[in-house]
């Protein structure tokens, strides 16, 4: 393989190709099992879904799912977002482990043919943990997840966002200002709540107010007034929105625009100092800024109203535990070679590029991966982008000349910490 000769379609390919695919295995999921065995077959319910649950949080799992199979029940937990057996259950043991799933999330216990859910906190002997409970029919019996809301997981400090101090610095401007309107974009399971969450714990000081308007609340914020949309009543998202406005808050959450009305308001919001923070359902800063300006806003509306956008990925991290420093072979060090070139560095030694492998854990069930980090790209509106928006520039020109700025894309900050190690170029590559 020479350099030039490979263009990075073809180079993706490569080392997705040569990744060593790992499954997340662990003599802790066989001791699982034998404890809640030992509860169900004693026909303990109670002790059962607790230890199901308090494992699943050591395990650092996001949600626990009860699926379906045709002879059993498989109980799966989310690790990093990638879905692991953990073990099956017979499914006379599953009807009673599902009443009490639903008895203690206040769910009807008769009804069983149209979904349901529900929040409600679980007593796990010294700590309490809210979880999100949702059921779904199937010709079997219903299925469920339980969403795990562990507050302290989800409100991280500002530091441990994983931004590079240039993007740090930037979030940080922007952020400190009274008005303007900050967008996270966010396809699903990019981390948005922990993002949003810890700005506005940054943000939290006794001097300002800050109001939420979520949909649903996840996580009580005491700081904060937080509010549920409830679209009941002829109330709807922008009415909620314009009531919210009424008491006079300092900073305003809102959890997602939906539509061109919700983003006007915002907008507005944000003209009349306030500082905006939300989300949008958008692949990249590209992408949301080609949505707002030929979808919804005038130009001259967005140029004085929107300071930054946030785009974010989350990728998994590498364990600590169990990395090992090891030799490149001639292959690796072309891929390093190439990623260099990708950011600009390739007049630096590829030498001093670090290569890892790993002898795997059970801190990372054998994975070699152990939690996640995000990656960015962020676009902080400067006057040059602002008359280029006035001007009428498509989302194209705005982005050939943010570029010029010497800001990165997200697959640069990816490619960025993947040669730090924080996490690997496969990670990377995959969701680019
Ligand atoms: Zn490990």
């Amino acid at each position: 393989m020479q350099d030039n000769s490979i263009n990075n379609e073809e180079l993706k390919e490569i080392i997705l190709n040569n990744e060593e695919k790992k499954e997340y295995n662990s003599s802790k999921f066989a001791d699982l099992e034998n404890i809640v065995k030992w509860f169900i077959q004693r026909q303990d319910s109670e002790n059962t879904l607790k230890t199901i649950t308090l494992w699943a949080i050591n395990l650092w799992a996001s949600d626990i799912h009860y699926d379906h199979r045709v002879e059993d029940i498989i109980v799966r937990f989310r690790i990093d977002w990638v879905l692991v057996d953990i073990f099956a259950l017979e499914k006379k043991y599953y009807k009673l482990l599902l009443e009490k799933i639903k008895h203690s999330s206040n769910l009807k216990l008769n009804i069983t043919n149209i979904p349901q859910d529900w929040k409600h906190s679980v007593d796990l002997w010294d700590k309490k943990i809210d979880v999100r409970v949702s059921t779904l029919p199937t010709p079997y019996w219903e299925n469920a997840v339980c969403r795990l809301l562990d507050a302290k997981k989800a409100i991280i400090d500002f530091d441990e966002l994983w931004f590079f101090w240039t993007t740090k610095r930037m979030l940080e401007k922007a952020i400190s200002k009274k008005n303007w309107l900050i967008l996270v974009t966010w396809p699903t399971g990019s981390g948005k709540t922990t993002t949003l969450y810890t700005i506005l714990s940054k943000l939290n000081s006794r001097d300002r107010k800050i109001i939420t308007l979520e949909d649903p609340i996840e996580y009580e914020l005491p700081w904060v007034i937080q509010s549920e949309v409830n679209e009941k009543n002829w109330y709807n998202f922008s009415m909620w929105l314009k009531a919210l406005l009424r008491q006079d808050p300092d900073i305003i959450m809102m959890w997602e625009i939906r539509d061109a009305e919700n983003l006007d308001i915002a907008t507005q919001a944000s003209l009349t100092w306030h500082l905006v923070l939300s989300t949008l359902h958008t692949k990249s800063a590209w992408d949301t800024l080609d949505r707002i300006i030929n979808m919804w806003l005038k130009p001259y509306i967005l140029a004085s109203a929107l300071d930054t956008i946030i785009a974010q990925r989350l990728v998994r991290k590498i364990c600590e535990n169990c990395k090992v420093e090891t030799k490149k072979s001639k292959e690796e060090t072309q891929i390093i070679k190439h990623m260099m070139k990708e950011i600009w560095m390739n007049s630096l030694p590829a030498d001093n590029i670090k290569l890892f492998t790993w002898l795997w854990c059970e801190k990372c069930n054998n994975s070699w991966y152990k939690w996640r980090i995000w990656i960015y790209e962020i676009l902080s509106l400067n006057d040059e982008i602002r008359e280029l928006i006035r001007s009428g520039a498509s989302a194209q020109e705005i982005i050939s000349t943010w570029r010029k700025l010497d800001m990165i894309t997200m697959k640069e900050d990816g490619i960025l910490k993947s040669l730090k190690w924080f996490t690997t170029i496969q990670e990377v590559l995959k969701i680019i």
